[in-house]
């Protein structure tokens, strides 16, 4: 029995997060543990309704996540794609033969009238997960990247145009009107520890904290909220997260990523490459540790290093 009994709850995207997250669950158990998945860069292609950062998160913990690529199921093989490029289908946006079959049954199951949470969920256990992956919200809520280029979904930003066009402002559609999924409050107030992935701040985080009352329960939840950096020595790990800060008036550093968060964060835990920066908010304790997840070794130390981090602070709220 530790500390940590209600459990952590993890805010994540699919590449940094999902790493994250399957550290999590080896050094914890899936019973204590919770994620809220961006729902923001979610699709629909060929028909088949497809949310990337779920689908990366539920691989992550069903072991089946491909190291190399950081998406979709380690081994597949792109046959369909193949065929669908040949039958003049739009093929930029990749769906392996095996990933298919997660699409298609996700697609049945919100045709029969199921919520995504329920469709989530019912994923999630024939997988033989025991986390709760838990969607941001059961509303659409579009991620829009205005580019000198126009108007782009995050997919056709991210994956088809590689996130070379230049970025002038993100939007979430429907956000405003969208409500929080069941469970996504109790949760954040209920947990012993929040954890906010080394996610994009601006297109993962972004949009989970634009849905009406998870800013607010972040703010006011007794929980210690632990934020590990997307970016180390000045730049993002992988992906635009630095461009889009730039866009959204951040500097691509620790201080930008504390500014991000400063209305609910208490620790921010930062690479070791930047020991020696600091963050001018002085009511955020700032941590170095190794948050470079290459290997299985990797994600499982920095998961309980965060623990670690968690308990401690847990232990300073007990005793006063
Ligand atoms: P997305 O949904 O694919 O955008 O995935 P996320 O938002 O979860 O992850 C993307 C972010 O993760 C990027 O900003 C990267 O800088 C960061 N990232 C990826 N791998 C690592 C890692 O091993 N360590 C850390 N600290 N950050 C990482």
């Amino acid at each position: 029995v530790t500390a940590l009994d209600s459990g952590i709850l993890v805010l994540t995207g699919g590449t940094g997060g999902a790493k994250l997250v399957r550290g999590l669950e080896r050094a914890l158990g899936g019973a204590a543990l919770g994620v809220i998945v961006n729902t923001g860069d979610d699709l629909t292609c060929w028909g088949l309704r497809v949310s990337p950062d779920i689908d990366s998160v539920t691989y992550a913990l069903a072991d089946l996540l491909s190291r190399e690529r950081g998406w979709g199921i380690e081994g597949d093989t792109f046959q369909c794609l193949d065929q669908m490029r040949r039958l003049g289908a739009p093929a930029w946006f990749q769906l392996g033969d095996r990933d298919l079959a997660l699409h298609l049954t996700r697609t049945e199951l919100l045709r029969e009238g199921k919520t995504l949470t329920e469709t989530t969920a019912e994923i999630a256990k024939a997988f033989g997960i025991s986390a709760r992956i838990l969607p941001m919200s059961d509303d659409a809520v579009e991620t829009r990247v205005l580019t000198t280029e126009g108007e782009l979904s995050f997919q056709e930003y991210f994956v088809r145009e590689r996130f070379r066009p230049q970025v002038k402002s993100v939007r979430f559609i429907g956000a405003e009107n969208a409500t929080p999924a069941p469970g996504v409050l109790a949760g954040i107030a209920s947990a012993a520890a929040v954890v906010i992935a080394p996610s994009n701040p601006i297109t993962s985080i972004g949009p989970i904290l634009a849905v009406p009352g998870i800013r607010d329960a972040l703010r006011w939840t007794d929980a210690p909220v632990i934020a590990v950096s997307p970016i180390v020595a000045g730049a993002a790990v992988s992906g635009p997260a630095g461009d889009l800060m730039k866009a959204a008036g951040l500097p691509v550093s620790l201080e930008g990523i504390a500014l991000a968060y400063a209305d609910f964060l208490d620790v921010l835990v930062a690479d070791s490459q930047d020991v020696g920066a600091h963050v001018s908010d002085s009511q955020i304790e700032l941590l170095f540790t190794d948050t470079i997840m290459r290997t299985d070794d990797d994600k499982l130390r920095l998961a309980q290093f965060i623990i670690a981090v968690a308990m401690d602070r847990h232990r300073k709220v007990m005793v006063g």
